[in-house]
């Protein structure tokens, strides 16, 4: 539950020829090189949950997608303010219908949630925004850019409520690729005009005003609540500034929300609201997509009872973000696997005492390796974040480094060091705060210690060729989660995986 503190102190590489970040962009549909509105600095927002039932498992594929952004971007020595929204109101009338499913009040029932959405971010080792903007705690924000669209003539009054009025925004629909005449009345749009006191079908309510028993603000138009949309366009606005350099969320916000944020926004302040556009693709559960509306889907919470953490954030590392991913169980176990082959890896890095002084060849050529490692890990992620091909150069230099420490009979203590920074470095990129909470496990000193002892008793038992003796510590150990490997180097013990 770290909160990422930006490196002002380092210098800024990201200018440097070889490290071009490039980023797909939704708006116009192409890779672009990353360029932000202020050299070294990223002003980033993202949509978060709609705090009316538990996270599942496709929103967690976009937060630690997320994750993985904001990390690597400090990687790059980017000074990053990220900030996340929560909904808490939305006008969302799922809330209200959930609401009157229940027996909790309104505010009992997001502050549950909302508690629990951080929970779980903290769990798949999600770091914490620069600020979790709260919906309910900037309905003033809201309600002077809803007054600004009006003044400025985006916005009419109807009788229940405020609407953005799309045919005097020339460019609305340039995100969603839709054309804005295909909404309007009578060219044959799906909603039911009798339910609203709109205009136009497109136009989209910013201010709905409140029914008997529903929670209200006072406005300047009547009691009500803010439309979904315009949160985010104000909430953004105050603590980033009105243009953006990255923000999205899930591909389901690209329209009609994204597309109305984009309305709002530069309708009200006449510039560029978000420079790089980023959507997350769906998770794919069964034959359908993960979704909440329909009642497909796996809270992260379910799918904890079956997989480690770990596992499950490799795996939704496992195929870029603009692919769509099955949840599937052998996936997820190949993920595990590889897991357990890194935190063995590690553990046996940790566990070598001070080497001989002398380099080998094979060690001068592992040497070679981090490097190459480190900049095909960085080539992946500076190509749109592609995680899965990042992942893939890590896990094949964790199995190199597994079978070099099972044929060498020694390794310097400088390469043992440069071998776990660099896992380190590269590891709470991908894993985040798992990473040492998960991965790199560390044994207590006086723990250590006691398996040191144990493993010299067990040498003794095998020297005297009393066998039973020797195998009984080992099966204790085992039981107490230690597994033991016997190399040409002696000995070695790790952490066994926790599944
Ligand atoms: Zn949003």
């Amino acid at each position: 539950m770290t909160r990422l503190v930006s490196r002002t102190n380092s210098p800024h590489q990201s200018g440097s020829s070889e490290k071009q970040l490039r980023i797909y962009n939704s708006l116009s549909k192409r890779k672009e090189q990353f360029v932000p509105l202020e050299p070294g600095k990223v002003r980033m927002y993202t949509c978060g949950l709609t705090v009316n039932y538990l996270m599942h498992i496709g929103h967690a594929r976009t937060y630690i997608f997320w994750d993985v952004v904001e990390r690597f971007l400090r990687y790059l020595d980017y000074e990053v303010t990220h900030v996340s929204n929560v909904t808490d109101i939305s006008v969302d009338d799922n809330i209200l219908k959930r609401v009157k499913a229940s027996d909790q009040a309104f505010q009992q029932l997001v502050t549950r949630y909302t508690q629990d959405y951080y929970h779980d971010r903290h769990l798949l080792g999600v770091a914490d925004p620069y600020t979790y903007a709260i919906a309910t705690q900037h309905i003033q924000e809201m309600i002077e850019l809803v007054q600004r669209l009006l003044d400025k003539g985006f916005a009419y009054e109807a009788k229940d409520g405020v609407y953005f009025r799309i045919n005097v925004y020339p460019e609305y629909g340039k995100l969603a690729g839709i054309d804005p005449d295909a909404l309007r009345i009578g060219a044959g749009g799906r909603i039911d005009m009798d339910e609203y006191d709109k205009e136009s079908v497109g136009d989209f309510v910013l201010w709905k005003r409140a029914k008997p028993g529903e929670p209200f603000w006072h406005s300047p138009w009547g009691p009500g609540r803010p439309g979904w949309h315009i949160e985010c366009s104000a909430m953004s606005a105050k603590y980033l500034g009105q243009t953006l350099d990255i923000s999205g969320g899930g591909e389901d916000n690209i329209f009609p929300h994204h597309e109305n944020s984009i309305a709002q926004s530069e309708a009200a302040n006449g510039t560029t609201y978000v420079r790089y556009w980023m959507h997350v693709r769906h998770l794919q559960l069964g034959d359908e997509k993960m979704s909440k509306s329909t009642g497909n889907f796996l809270t992260v919470r379910e799918a904890l009872e079956q997989y480690n953490v770990a596992a499950l954030r490799l795996f939704l590392l496992s195929t870029h973000y603009r692919k769509p991913l099955m949840f599937k169980d052998t996936a997820i176990q190949q993920s595990q696997r590889q897991l357990d082959r890194f935190r063995q890896v590690l553990s046996r890095l940790q566990a070598i005492k001070e080497g001989k002084v002398k380099l080998s060849q094979a060690e001068k050529q592992i040497l070679g390796s981090i490097k190459e490692t480190k900049q095909s890990f960085e080539s992946a992620l500076l190509d749109d974040f592609n995680t899965g091909r990042a992942i893939n150069h890590l896990i094949r230099f964790v199995n190199l480094i597994h079978s070099f420490l099972d044929t060498q009979n020694n390794i310097t203590t400088e390469t043992v060091q440069e071998l776990l920074a660099f896992f380190e470095s590269v590891g709470s990129v991908l894993f985040g705060d798992l990473y040492t909470r998960e991965i790199q496990l560390k044994a207590d000193p006086v723990v250590s210690k006691l398996v040191e002892l144990l493993l010299q008793e067990r040498e003794q038992y095998r020297h005297q060729q009393q066998y039973q003796q020797a195998d009984r510590i080992r099966t204790i150990l085992s039981e107490l989660g230690f597994e033991i490997t016997d190399t040409k180097s002696g000995t070695q013990w790790w952490i066994k995986s926790k599944s």
